[in-house]
């Protein structure tokens, strides 16, 4: 992919930093740290060594303490362990769990299972911005719920929930809160989110790490309500049994490491970049923004185009890594849910388009992607019936 003329870095993944790749590397040949951490010989302690350098920096990047930090495979398994794990745990006294419609399917999914196996779920419409208002999950919340599940940063639309907020409501009514931080880590200041949730997923790929490992943050006090999915030889104190992959904690550290000392400075850019492609946009005749500009997420920006197929517009722009909703969705073909629960009708939800800016996005290639869908919005709609 490296030859596309115009390189739009996907919110969905991230190219592997070089620093992070070369501190993977060497965690995988024989000169190298391959123990397992799990053994007590040297090999063993030297990879654990540098496993629990890991688990420090991963914690730091959401101000959790660093034996809250359980390692999975990505955000996908986190929010799994987190949903499932205290929801079939606690079956017998709590039946009731509160969630968005505007959640990525990592959260959705594993809560349409546990509906099935008769939990009773209030599933909550966001304002026509995309906002969740906290008193509305306040409003949700009874005696019997377990917890409520609203993610930080929406991947489709940029839309940053108020989780202080809604962490307030669900403490004062004893609730547990889940967390999906998947996109705001390395994009937004989130040194203090872990002060607000009980549980948080997220994961490396998304902010230059490779992808296949992520983690669960559980907060002291959540420790009780969870209990494992997976069962094994009881690594991650307990919660997530089998090998510890040594590389793939020690990259995800290393990106955490260098998205707290460089996520701020890559934001601002980032910000900016996203207001010129924004500007170079709205040139063009009726154009409609599903992201917040001001307060959004710097990596997304969203963008309808009426009387214009996303499909057709993502053909037509081969040269750029963009796409019509979510990549776990869009193999489906189906509008974004998240753009439908916003109010947006399917023609609209279909006319749209995800920009995903990162690290490595330049304003040369704002230019050039704007450029080039300027010309084929243009061409597609004096073409269109
Ligand atoms: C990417 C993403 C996930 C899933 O992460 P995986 O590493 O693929 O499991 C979950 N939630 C959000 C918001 C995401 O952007």
């Amino acid at each position: 992919m490296g030859g596309l003329p115009v390189y739009l870095d996907n919110a969905a993944t991230t190219a592997v930093d070089p620093r992070v790749a070369s501190a993977m590397a060497e965690c995988l040949t024989a000169d190298g740290t391959y123990g397992n951490p799990s053994s007590s010989h040297a090999y063993g302690r030297e990879a654990a060594r540098r496993v629990e350098m890991a688990r420090l920096e991963v914690a730091a990047i959401i101000g959790a303490e660093p034996g809250c930090i359980v390692f999975t495979s990505g955000a996908t398994e986190a929010a799994n362990l987190a949903l499932l794990g205290t929801a079939r745990a606690n079956a017998d006294r709590r039946k009731h769990l509160v969630s968005s419609r505007t959640e990525h399917r990592a959260t959705l999914d594993p809560i349409r299972q546990l509906e099935k196996e008769g939990f009773a779920v209030t599933w909550l419409t966001p304002d026509s911005d995309g906002r969740i208002a906290p008193d509305a999950v306040r409003a949700a919340l009874r005696p019997d719920t377990l917890y409520a599940s609203i993610m930080h940063v929406n991947n489709e639309t940029g839309v940053v929930q108020d989780i202080a907020a809604i962490g307030r409501a669900c403490r004062e009514a004893g609730v547990l809160y889940h967390c999906d931080l998947a996109q705001g880590i390395g994009k937004l200041p989130t040194a203090d989110v872990a002060r607000h949730v009980d549980f948080g997923s997220f994961t490396a790929h998304k902010i230059h790490g490779p992808k296949g490992v992520g983690a669960l943050y559980v907060a002291g006090q959540a420790r009780p309500w969870l209990r494992p999915i997976l069962h094994g030889g009881g690594q991650e104190r307990g919660l997530r049994s089998g090998t510890v992959a040594t590389h793939q904690v020690v990259g995800f550290g290393r990106a955490c490491a260098i998205a707290l000392a460089e996520g701020a400075r890559d934001g601002a850019r980032m910000r900016e970049l996203r207001a010129a492609l924004w500007s170079a946009l709205a040139s063009l005749p009726e154009v409609l923004l599903n992201s917040p500009l001001d307060d959004g997420s710097p990596a997304i920006l969203n963008v309808s185009f009426p009387g214009v197929e996303g499909e057709s517009l993502v053909t037509g722009l081969a040269d750029l890594a963009v796409s019509t909703g979510s990549a776990c969705n869009s193999a489906s073909g189906e509008p974004s849910y998240v753009l439908r629960a916003l109010g947006r009708d399917t023609g609209l939800a279909q006319a749209s388009l995800r920009f995903s800016l990162g690290r490595l996005t330049t304003m040369l290639d704002i230019e050039r992607a704007s450029e080039a869908v300027r010309r084929e919005v243009t061409r597609l709609r004096a073409v269109a019936p």
